[in-house]
C-alpha cells in the first residue's frame, strides 16, 4: 500500500513523524517527507495508525 500526504492540509505537527520516523520526516523547514511511499507490510500497522491519528486528516493509505 502506498501512502501520501495533502500538503493542503498538513500542518507538519509531526504526530506522524513521531507513530513512524522511518516514514515520515519533517525537514529543518517544517516540511513533511514521506520517505518510504510504499509502505512496507511490517510497517503497515504503524502506518494505520498515523493516518487514524492525524488531526488534519491529511494522510491517506491506498
Ligand atoms: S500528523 Fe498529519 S498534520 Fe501532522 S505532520 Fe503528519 S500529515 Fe501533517
Amino acid at each position: 500500500m502506498k501512502v501520501s500526504v495533502d500538503f493542503d492540509q498538513c500542518e507538519a505537527n509531526g504526530i506522524c513523524v513521531g507513530i513512524a520516523p522511518d516514514v515520515f520526516e519533517l525537514d529543518d523547514e517544517d516540511q513533511l517527507h514521506i520517505v518510504t511511499a510504499e509502505v512496507p507490510e511490517d510497517r503497515l500497522a504503524d502506518v494505520e495508525t498515523a493516518v487514524a491519528q492525524c488531526p488534519k486528516a491529511a494522510l491517506r493509505l491506498q
